[in-house]
């Protein structure tokens, strides 16, 4: 029996922790837990991470393969992280191996050094090119330059060559060009972390005013232990200014803050703010990035040459050592709960990291979760409000148009259309939200009511006329947009409902001469898309800005007096019991995107529902009263944040099969439900996705601790019966979203 058996966790689906031997010639005395380990895995190589080493082995220890290098003398995550991972992994119920994965950047998982690259140059923005910048003219003719700069710009501490590569074409030509004309300089790796030419700290850091200095007052007084607060405040009351009051402290101390911000607000715009303001080198975490830059971010967290991380989801486990304070920005946000795989929620784990090193955590929104809301309430959280925007004036006015029986314009009612000429004509900016990209999300038969639906959902084809294709949304799956209807042969096929694209159609018919801006997903996939976009707003050479939820964040559009929500019912009525919350909150999130305080603009929502009584205590009485109605209907009604949910999702070929794995599994669960609810199995919402049938069973319970109890005990029966590979299933803790 060998006396030292390396336990390494693997990235694999299967649940459990796999047992080498050491590899050849390697003293595993030395071998500390957190070091990488390549193992021979089934037929291939693996990549692992050690958790301990044990002198006891399951495996028969015959069948025990060595363990081939270790690739890290020191673990590649720190302490803390370890720590936090191992929580996650207890609390998700998910394989370690893929845990310990997510909290790595790709060069790391697969192998490479955890150190910085020996001498690759970097490359950063020269003086001269900064001004080049600045004068646009000279640049005009030279898009692929331009976006280089712009990048570099981004990036003061310096870009290696090939990460530019994912930039522009042809970075190589574009480089050299942008060398010749002394606009960018080449930084040996050693002066990469510290920042270049830095604007001397800024000039004009503007005095407090009394609710954003009790603010700050409040979280330094708590600095060096746990506690969390929740920033609230409409966007433009100055929170981000609080963050940096907040952080320049923290810096003054000598330790590290890691901010967390969601997947679409991580703007250059608040980089920008954010560099000019600090004195420490920033490092960036999210996934624009290239690979080696991602890599270089990463390490400059750990070795503290970064003083603030600012990154999105899994920004979380960046391995900052020295940690004294942790953010999270629009701490409603959905993109911070991870949706596949690995399920983890980054604000919720940002606590928990809190927690666990004894620091304060500022948990930031306009319009925060309701899960904060009710934690202020039970005394969990301390709540900091900043009631009013800088330099005066409180939330925009908000108008309930009420579209029954008006007659519509491709969605649009008069009265709307009417407004946004108004504001047109006074030369200002229009902002139309619409959540639902493409032209139509239906084509159907007039003749006899055939609709496209998808061969391999339970839902319809969206018809994107620019495009020329029918697009599933959910698998897509997409195809020619029909000439006459498959079952009758009709050829009178109508758009069913609307898109944005049929939006922006509509409003060029409308209003010819203004220049239309539509920002969604179809519209910006193009690099450098959006950004020429935003410019063209704020120019003013584009006045009607149309946009999905991708409109809701980060992004400030001051010159726009008019908001327009061109349909508030879907989130009225939606099957999601989170539905109305989501809406409101996009509904305020697009509202503050709007407008200064002199001129603070107005919102007009379009509802066939003009007295839903959510939507009224949302427009009377703004956010919290809101809030506070929709946590009384949770509490009345038993739901999240009054109970602690749990979801089983399985999916398979064949419909039977689902439903008799999710069968077995509720009989398992039966015997130990004390204290919880089990509901279901049941289709989901959407019963047919990609081919594949999907149900569920939904464990729900008063008690946190119950439905933990729970699941500990049932999910190992589970994993051992579970042995019919054509269902797939995996488990959800704390589902934001039931389907
Ligand atoms: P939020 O993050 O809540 O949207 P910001 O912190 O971005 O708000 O503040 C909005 C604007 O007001 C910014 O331009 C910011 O520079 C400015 N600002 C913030 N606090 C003050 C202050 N106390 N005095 C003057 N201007 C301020
Ligand atoms: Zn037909
Ligand atoms: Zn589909």
């Amino acid at each position: 029996m060998p006396d030292s058996i390396l336990r390494i966790a693997v990235p694999s689906p299967r649940y459990r922790i796999f047992d080498y031997l050491p590899p050849p010639d390697c003293n595993p005395a030395i071998l500390r837990p957190g070091v990488r380990v390549r193992v021979p895995f089934g037929r291939r190589q693996a990549i692992g991470f050690l958790v301990e080493i044990s002198d006891r082995t399951d495996v028969n220890p015959d069948a025990l393969r060595p363990a081939q290098t270790v690739l890290d003398t020191e673990p590649v995550l720190p302490a803390d992280v370890l720590a936090l991972l191992h929580w996650a992994q207890r609390y998700y119920h998910h394989p370690l191996g893929e845990v310990f994965a997510a909290a790595l950047p790709v060069l790391l998982r697969h192998g490479e050094p955890a150190t910085p690259p020996a001498q690759a140059p970097r490359w950063r923005i020269a003086a001269a090119g900064q001004e080049a910048l600045a004068t646009a003219s000279n640049l005009r003719r030279a898009p692929a330059q331009r976006l280089l700069l712009d990048h570099l710009a981004d990036h003061p501490g310096g870009v290696l060559a090939e990460s530019l590569r994912s930039v522009v074409r042809d970075a190589t030509t574009t480089l050299r060009a942008l060398r010749a004309r002394g606009w960018v300089e080449s930084i040996s790796p050693a002066a990469a972390a510290t920042p270049s030419s830095q604007i001397p700290a800024s000039q004009s850091i503007p005095a407090l005013n009394d609710a954003q200095a009790a603010a700050v007052a409040a979280v330094t007084a708590e600095l060096g232990r746990f506690r969390v607060f929740l920033l609230e405040g409409i966007t433009g009351s100055g929170k981000t200014e609080v963050y940096l009051r907040l952080i320049e402290t923290v810096l003054a101390h000598g330790r590290q803050i890691l901010v967390l911000v969601p997947e679409i607000g991580l703007t250059p715009q608040l980089l920008a703010r954010f560099r000019e303001r600090l004195q420490k080198p920033l490092a960036t975490l999210h996934s624009g990035l290239g690979d080696r830059e991602r890599l270089n971010a990463w390490l400059q967290a750990r070795d503290g040459t970064a003083g603030v991380v600012v990154g999105t989801r899994s920004a979380v486990f960046a391995p900052a050592q020295n940690l004294g304070l942790i953010i999270v920005d629009e701490e409603h946000d959905p993109s911070f709960k991870q949706q596949d795989g690995f399920r983890y929620h980054a604000r919720d784990l940002a606590v928990i990291r809190g927690q666990q090193l004894g620091i304060p955590v500022v948990l930031g929104s306009a319009t925060p979760a309701l899960e904060s809301c009710h934690n202020v309430q039970r005394g969990r959280y301390r709540l900091l409000s900043l009631p009013e925007r800088v330099g005066g004036g409180g939330e925009p006015p908000i108008e309930i148009l009420d579209m029954r029986r008006q007659p519509l314009i491709d969605g649009l009612s008069r009265p709307l259309l009417e407004r946004v000429r108004l504001h047109l004509a006074r030369d200002e900016q229009v902002l139309l939200f619409l959540n639902r990209r493409g032209f139509a999300p239906a084509l159907f038969c007039h003749e006899c009511g055939w609709l496209s639906q998808c061969r391999h959902c339970d839902a319809r084809m969206t018809l994107h006329l620019r495009q020329h294709r029918l697009i599933c949304h959910h698998c897509g799956d997409n195809r020619p947009i029909d000439i006459a209807c498959p079952i009758c042969g009709s050829v009178d096929l109508r758009a069913l409902g609307h898109g944005t694209e049929r939006l922006e159609t509509a409003l060029r018919h409308e209003f010819s001469d203004v220049g239309i801006a539509r920002i969604d997903r179809d519209n910006t996939r193009r690099r450098g898309r959006l950004e020429s976009l935003l410019a063209d707003v704020r120019n003013g050479e584009r006045r009607l800005l149309i946009g999905t939820q991708m409109l809701a964040k980060g992004h400030h559009f001051p010159d726009v007096t008019l908001v327009g929500i061109v349909d508030a019912d879907q989130g009225l009525y939606g099957i999601d019991f989170r539905a109305g919350e989501r809406m409101a909150q996009l509904i305020l999130q697009v509202a503050g995107r709007a407008g200064r305080a002199d001129k603070p603009g107005t919102v007009i929502i379009q509802t066939h529902h003009p007295d839903h009584p959510l939507l009224r205590g949302l427009v009377s009485r703004g956010y919290p009263a809101f809030a506070a109605e929709a946590l009384a209907e949770r509490q009345s009604t038993l739901l999240p944040p009054f109970a602690y949910q749990a979801l089983l999702r399985a999916d398979a070929a064949d419909p039977e099969q689902v439903t008799a794995f999710l069968r077995v599994a509720r009989a398992l669960a039966e015997p130990v439900v004390d204290g919880v609810e089990l509901l279901g199995p049941a289709p989901a919402p959407m019963e047919r996705r990609a081919g594949r049938y999907r149900a569920q069973l939904l464990l729900q319970a008063a008690q946190r601790h119950e439905l933990h109890r729970l699941l500990d005990l049932w999910l190992p029966h589970l994993r051992d019966r579970h042995s019919d590979h054509r269902v797939r299933w995996s488990l959800d803790v704390d589902p934001m979203e039931l389907y």
